[in-house]
């Protein structure tokens, strides 16, 4: 069988300005499987680079390293993190606990990269710091704990996936005398138990405990003797089965949850700056979205009142056109004419003037529109009491008026009752025959009082006066609005020989103001990306600062069989994490200030989309895995040895 170790003319050089360092010089070396053996030797004669080496932390410059057989001098990190995983167990002279850990959280934690369930580490965890001595601290961190009791945790640590090869660096160099003892004591019992230990120390009365010594000095193996028998070979304990798949996943996600959590909370002050950024910047896109769909449906609401495609006829050339008045080419004529057309589903003229209405002793300004019969279908006004008026009216140039609430409720006091009244409109007697809900108020509507009569009524009655102010056109609903534009506007083009006359198509309107209100709301979310971008360099900033605070912590989880992946994934979450609540308080802030201005402003309200919150919220996590993926790759690529070394 082969050796458990073997070294073959390893050498160790370090790289030392101009020059290099040769620390180890062409070591061989074979350990048995079960030997318990000491390296001793001078500070700085290379123990520990040796140790680093036959743990997998380091890499020799030249030279073959066999574990089992296997050489592993070429294998790839991955694999050289299994191998620290499954075989070695680490024990150094500064214990390298975890503070923010619990004694049990702290052991617990290699059996979370060997993918091992929650409850078998923990009975593990558990058993082993009662065999240590430790059952009464479960809980305790390591700062609550004494040098030697840190130690012990370590010594569990290293145990807890098996630990076939314990590499204790120092074990006993930060101990006083009785505890030193004591974790010998454990040492000498684990070699009992099968397991092959080696110790690095430079106490001759540590090393005397070993069957083995071997002396190093100078970078080279100075003496090697035998002090004892060698025990015969024992079965080892046996190991936890390796878990795999889906759940080692998700239980290393729910760990570095944990951990990310554990940190953000050490550092509360420092972790709300950091989240501020992307808290105004997810905050400040939703309420942009919102105001924008509010305002925009509030304004499409009034074009709605408008009726649904139709086309508004007036004289003049553009609303700009001073002399549009007394442009008095429109006629009723047209109007019938446009009625005959396939695409017109209906046609009314208007005309318009305003007036004194009288009812008893009120008198009130009002509005006096002479319409079609058609009018109120084509702009699907509401009947609230009475009728509409009809073609026989219009041709009949009856005196009955449509009102709309406006009207009824400053002339009458009860506007229920308005219907088979009669009032003076300019001393004109009109019958009141029906009431209409009045108009939204802003775009087209107004606080106006409105009356409405046949056309044919207020031109004879009021105006003395044939020509129209102008003709509303509905397109037929199978027809394209542009296309029935372009086709009365020719028509209307040929009967008159010239372009005397606009149009002005509530679709147009509908349109521009939809792509208004989207360009604005387009730039001020630019902004707000502009502001989630410098809050995404700030969660870079605050990850690299965690990074450097955290060097050690990522050596010991390297030493113990974390993966690059692993610890990049762990600083990828908290990466995440932040910007995730960053961007839940954004959208509760975002919420909040919803909920003020729907009850301070009257004119109307933010309108939010969960879309939109969605999309922030995934938004606020991309950002999280953007920028922190620098620093997290920073973190993955560090080396464990300078890692570990960093205090
Ligand atoms: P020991 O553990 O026996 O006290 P080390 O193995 O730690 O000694 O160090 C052996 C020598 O290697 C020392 O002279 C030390 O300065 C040098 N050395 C250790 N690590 C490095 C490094 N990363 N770069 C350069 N020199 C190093
Ligand atoms: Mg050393």
């Amino acid at each position: 069988m082969a050796p458990l170790i073997e070294l073959r003319g390893v050498t160790r050089i370090y790289p030392s300005g101009e020059e290099s360092l040769t620390v180890l010089k062409d070591i061989d070396l074979t350990i048995e499987r079960g030997e318990m053996v000491a390296i001793v030797g001078p500070s700085g004669s290379g123990k520990s680079t040796l140790m680093n080496i036959l743990g997998l932390l380091d890499r020799s410059t030249t030279g073959s390293y066999a574990i089992d057989g296997e050489d592993v001098t070429l294998l790839d990190n991955d694999a050289r993190s299994r191998l620290r995983r499954e075989h070695l167990g680490f024990i150094f002279q500064r214990y390298q606990l975890l503070s923010d850990l619990t004694a049990l959280a702290n052991v617990e934690m290699p059996a979370i990269y060997a993918g091992h369930s929650p409850a078998v580490r923990r009975d593990r965890a558990e058993s082993l710091l009662q065999r240590l001595g430790m059952g009464a601290r479960l809980s305790h961190r390591p700062g609550q704990l004494s040098g030697g009791q840190q130690q012990r945790v370590s010594i569990a640590r290293a145990l807890i996936n098996g630990g076939d090869i314990i590499l204790a660096d120092e074990p006993t160099g930060a101990l006083d005398r009785d505890s030193g003892e004591e974790v010998l004591r454990i040492l000498a019992e684990l070699h009992h138990e099968g397991r092959t230990v080696v110790i690095v120390t430079h106490d001759m009365s540590v090393a005397s405990r070993a069957d083995r010594i071997i002396e190093i000095a100078d970078g080279r193996i100075v003496a090697d003797r035998r002090t004892r028998d060698q025990e015969t070979q024992k079965a080892l304990p046996k190991k936890p089965a390796n878990a795999a798949g889906l759940r080692v996943v998700i239980d290393q996600l729910l760990e570095a949850t944990t951990m990310a959590l554990r940190s953000l909370a050490a550092h509360r002050l420092r972790t709300f700056l950091t989240m501020l950024g992307i808290i105004i910047g997810i905050a400040s896109v939703i309420c942009v979205v919102a105001l924008g769909e509010g305002s925009q449906r509030r304004v499409l609401e009034n074009i709605s009142s408008l009726g649904t495609n139709t086309l508004e006829v007036f004289p003049g050339s553009g609303f700009g056109d001073t002399r549009s008045g007394r442009v008095k080419t429109l006629r009723v004529a047209d109007a019938k004419a446009l009625s005959q057309l396939s695409y017109v589903a209906a046609v009314t003229p208007t005309v318009s003037t305003s007036g004194t209405a009288r009812f008893g002793a009120t008198e009130a300004n009002a509005l006096i529109n002479g319409v079609g019969a058609q009018y109120f279908s084509a702009k699907g006004s509401k009947l609230i009491s009475g009728r509409f008026f009809d073609e026989t009216s219009v041709s009949g140039m009856t005196q009955d008026a449509v009102i709309d609430t406006n009207a009824a409720n400053a002339l009458f006091d009860d506007p229920m009752l308005a219907v088979g009244k009669v009032v003076l409109l300019n001393a004109v007697p009109v019958r009141i025959i029906g009431v209409i809900s009045a108009q939204q108020g802003g775009f087209g509507g107004s606080d106006n009082l409105s009356f409405f009569l046949p056309y044919t009524s207020v031109q004879t009655r009021f105006l003395g006066d044939m020509s129209l102010r102008s003709i509303t056109v509905r397109v037929a609903d199978n027809a394209e609005s542009a296309v029935a534009e372009t086709a009365v506007a020719d028509f209307l083009q040929q009967r008159h020989g010239k372009k005397d006359f606009f149009i002005l198509n509530t679709d147009d309107i509908r349109k521009t103001i939809t792509s208004t209100a989207g360009t604005l709301t387009l730039l001020v979310s630019a902004i707000a990306v502009i502001s989630l971008v410098v809050g995404g360099i700030g969660v870079m900033n605050i990850m690299l600062v965690s990074v450097s605070e955290r060097i050690s912590e990522i050596g010991v989880r390297m030493a113990v069989g974390a993966r690059r992946q692993d610890i990049l994934r762990q600083f990828l979450i908290e990466a995440v994490l932040v910007c995730l609540l960053g961007g839940i308080a954004g959208v509760l802030t975002a919420l909040g200030f919803g909920v003020v201005f729907n009850n301070l402003a009257s004119g109307f309200s933010l309108v939010y989309s969960t879309t939109t919150i969605a999309l922030a919220v995934l938004c606020s996590c991309l950002i999280g895995l953007t920028f922190g993926f620098l620093p997290a790759r920073n973190a993955s690529r560090l080396d464990p040895v300078a890692a570990l070394a960093r205090d």
